[in-house]
């Protein structure tokens, strides 16, 4: 008889969302296409020194990730994300690939994470052709100098980011 267990393929799909970009929810819908289960996974990591705290980018992606189809859940993690992948069960990392610059940064860390891990893939989508220069730095930049960013981002991030930016000054 045909073993009908069909393992479940995971994939963890990892950044620092500071804030979630339409750059980033396009990789997310595209990426729950690819596997049974998608883990957002923030990181925690301080070194970013974020915009937001890891408890308001959690609450944001969760908001702005609740109706793609799919399954998607939303984690937040403070360590190697090989180790986050393995405990995840995932297979299967996910990132975006906008421009060279990116390239260059995402190759070498492809390699290593291979060499610390040679069991999970890292899979890259190319960037939308539109959301190609989308990048989160930029949009906090273009919002501290009072530009509007409501190309980039949702509606609700970019009040997110206007509530913050006014409760700073
Ligand atoms: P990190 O600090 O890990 O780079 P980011 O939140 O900046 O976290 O990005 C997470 C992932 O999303 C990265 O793989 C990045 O290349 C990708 N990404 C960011 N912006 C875009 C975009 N506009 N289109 C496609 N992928 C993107």
């Amino acid at each position: 008889m045909a073993d009908t267990h069909k393992p479940v393929r995971i994939g963890v799909y990892p950044g620092t969302f500071d804030p979630i970009t339409l750059g980033h929810l396009d990789i997310i819908r595209r990426g729950a296409h690819l596997v049974d289960r998608l883990v957002v996974g923030v990181t925690t990591n301080p070194a970013k020194e974020p915009m937001f705290t890891v408890a308001e980018r959690l609450e944001m992606v969760k908001r702005e990730i609740a109706d793609v189809p799919g399954d998607v859940t939303v984690v937040d993690f403070n360590s190697l994300l090989m180790d986050f992948a393995e405990r995840e069960g995932a297979s299967l990392i996910l990132r975006g690939l906008r421009a060279v610059a990116d390239f260059e940064y995402e190759y070498q860390m492809a390699g290593m994470n291979q060499q610390l891990n040679d069991r999970i893939e890292t899979v890259f989508l190319m960037a939308d052709v539109s959301l190609q220069p989308i990048a989160s730095r930029l949009v906090k930049e273009i919002a501290r100098y009072g530009g509007a960013i409501d190309k980039f981002v949702t509606p609700a991030v970019a009040r997110d980011v206007a509530r913050h930016l006014a409760q700073a000054s």
